[in-house]
């Protein structure tokens, strides 16, 4: 289950989503073309602009919509061990529970997953059991997955720095406007990714921080599209 809070011209709206809402929610976003994001806690952010006729200058009126999703048992932070377990009941269709001396555990073709391990996936709300008796990954497990494999960064600008004399053309700098009494300034930041799939460039923090941001909205979009879509869904 999930907290929704939408934010409209209206003001604040609070609700309850669970996971088959939420799944809609989400499709209908990315139908729409509307910038998803997954947060590390398993959520989900939606933002759009919505530009309607009006009585401004361009004769339109833009306001800011957002939908966050708000898992009502945060993932937190998944371990190598934990997300090898769930990659294993992720990818078998066959993962169901099973009684040992007792107790359950998870079992899918070749593997099981101990009592203790599977109580621990059920306490967190990483794992369920669907109609047919398949255990699969929440919703907010697989959010929280993603998110957490997208974790980005932008560095920090150089900002003011004495040419190096390592530099080719090294002086011509100072004869820029940018100079300050011989310094040279850099404000560029580089936008990166936990995956490896990201090597950005912004001129500075701010625009780096759009590329990050891009690249999480991209994952995002694609996970949804690829995974949530089902061919079955309709309007
Ligand atoms: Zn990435």
């Amino acid at each position: 289950m999930f907290r929704e809070t939408i934010h409209h011209p209206g003001g604040v709206t609070h609700g309850h989503a669970n996971e088959r809402h939420a799944v809609s929610i989400l499709t209908r976003a990315v139908r729409r073309g509307y910038a998803v994001e997954a947060t590390p806690s398993g959520g989900a952010l939606i933002t759009w602009t919505r530009a309607t006729f009006g009585p401004t200058a361009d004769g339109t009126i833009r306001a800011d919509r957002s939908i966050s999703l708000e898992p009502f048992t945060p993932v937190g932070a998944i371990s190598p061990t934990t997300r090898a377990d769930l990659a294993l009941i992720g990818g078998d269709p066959h993962a169901h529970y099973a009684e040992q001396d007792g107790r359950r555990v998870i079992s899918g073709l070749v593997w099981r997953i101990p009592a203790f391990t599977t109580a621990r996936l059920r306490a967190r709300s990483l794992i369920t059991e669907d109609e047919a008796g398949r255990v699969r990954l929440t919703l907010t497990a697989r959010l929280g997955l993603l998110a957490q494999a997208h974790r980005t960064r932008t560095t920090e600008p150089a900002g003011w720095h004495r040419p190096s004399a390592a530099t080719p053309y090294g002086s011509a700098g100072l004869n820029r406007p940018g100079r300050r009494a011989g310094m040279l300034h850099d404000g560029g930041s580089a936008a990166l990714c936990a995956c490896g799939g990201l090597a950005g460039y912004g001129s500075d923090r701010a625009e780096a921080r759009r590329l990050t941001a891009a690249h999480r909205r991209e994952v995002t979009t694609r996970f949804i599209t690829e995974h949530l879509a089902a061919p079955l869904a309709t309007a």
